[in-house]
């Protein structure tokens, strides 16, 4: 028998705990169908409110160690940090220093309009909105390079860093070439207008040299990879195209702080974020975690909608999959992909968020079973 794969989970703050509960449900109906095997660790609990609860001393338990997060074949984790405490997370665990502590270089972010979904787009039904935005990970903004000047005790100045490196650039920019070769986490390769394979660029050259080296790097890189059509487009210009004609776009490629704003507008287009799954994937390491926060204003009612973390979940299988030559996981991912539409599709079951009265069990029930059952 193959060895079971190890996965650590960290729970979270607010709607965390709920959503992970479905996330686990649907991973264990994949396990029994598609004949993989999971040992995991945890769900330890993490974030703000662990913190709080512990006299803000320690964000996490004494037995998560660090060797833990490098041991995992794989992690997820649940939205941490509330309101009142955002940018004081202690750890090395949290979700900016952990993407950089383990190299986790790319975000990818898949934007589908699923069928049964309304769209807040009119006229645009199933399908027609299909691409990922594939967000740089480690640089950008978010460096934590920086600081404050005090005087008096007020805080005077404030300065960010905002670093882009070429290795940093070069390998973004060709993971996103081979995300619209493989058509690897969308429904189908191609962008939905013509099937054409199509990596965008998106920043804001001409005016950041950051971001001057982004789009070098694009255009250097671009010749190399002839059957994906080129594209680029300014960051502001593309919020506009996006919503004007999503249709158009299979890949889109951003500096960090750019893909985390898009990505929340792309969760908008797919019609709630409780449908926005994501994995954080370097070489060797993923953790799936998904793309919106702890939702204070919906946690403890047991209504949010879990599909983002079922989706995260699956995504991270396919990520192992691909990693370990192993198709089982591959297949449990298209398997709980397939779920998913089909939940939506039918209509029957859906959180408030989608407009309907079920709660996060209903959701997360309904998808075990989809996914239990022969296609
Ligand atoms: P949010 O993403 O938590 O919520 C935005 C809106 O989307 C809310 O109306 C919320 O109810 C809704 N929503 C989000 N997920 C949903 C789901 N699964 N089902 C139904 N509705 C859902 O953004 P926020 O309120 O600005 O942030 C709350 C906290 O989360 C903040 O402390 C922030 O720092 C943190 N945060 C953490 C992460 C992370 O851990 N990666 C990411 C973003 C924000």
């Amino acid at each position: 028998m193959s060895r079971k794969y190890k996965v650590l989970g960290l729970l979270g703050d607010g709607i965390a705990s709920e959503i992970i509960t479905e996330g686990l449900k649907v991973l264990k109906a994949a396990e029994g169908m598609y004949g993989f095997g999971l040992e995991v660790l945890g769900p330890y609990p993490v974030g703000a409110k662990y913190w709080v609860d512990h006299d803000l001393k320690r964000g996490w338990p004494e037995e998560l160690t660090k060797e833990m997060f490098y041991e995992a074949d794989a992690i997820f984790k649940g939205p941490t940090g509330l309101p009142d405490l955002v940018g004081k997370l202690p750890g090395y665990y949290t979700p900016i220093n952990m993407r950089t502590e383990l190299d986790l270089y790319a975000n990818i972010r898949p934007c589908r309009l699923r069928p049964g979904v309304k769209s807040v787009l009119a006229g645009r039904k199933a399908g027609d909105i299909d691409f990922i935005v594939l967000r740089e990970n480690t640089e950008h903004m978010y460096v934590n390079i920086g600081g404050m000047m005090r005087r008096g005790g007020e805080t005077e100045l404030a300065i960010d860093n905002y670093v882009q490196t070429k290795k940093g650039c070069e390998r973004i920019i060709r993971y996103g070439f081979e995300l619209a070769r493989s058509g690897e986490y969308k429904g189908h390769p191609g962008a939905p207008l013509d099937m054409k394979r199509r990596l965008t660029c998106s920043c804001k050259w001409g005016l950041t040299k950051g971001d001057d080296l982004f789009k070098e790097t694009y255009d250097r890189i671009a010749p190399e990879n002839p059957d994906v059509e080129r594209d680029a487009t300014w960051i502001d210009s593309w919020s506009y195209y996006a919503i004007m004609r999503p249709s158009f776009y299979d890949i889109v490629v951003m500096p960090n702080q750019y893909g985390d704003i898009m990505s929340d507008m792309s969760g908008a287009l797919q019609g709630s974020l409780g449908l926005a799954g994501s994995i954080n994937a370097g070489d060797t390491r993923c953790f799936a975690e998904v793309t919106h926060g702890s939702a204070p204003d919906i946690a403890g009612r047991g209504i949010s909608n879990p599909i983002s973390m079922v989706l995260s979940m699956g995504m991270m299988l396919n990520w192992l999959g691909l990693k370990r030559g192993d198709d089982r996981l591959r297949a449990a991912w298209r398997g709980i992909d397939t779920a998913v539409d089909s939940v939506l599709g039918g209509g029957t079951v859906r959180t408030p968020d989608l407009g309907g009265s079920d709660n996060t069990k209903a959701i997360g029930d309904a998808i075990a079973k989809a996914v239990g059952k022969k296609e």
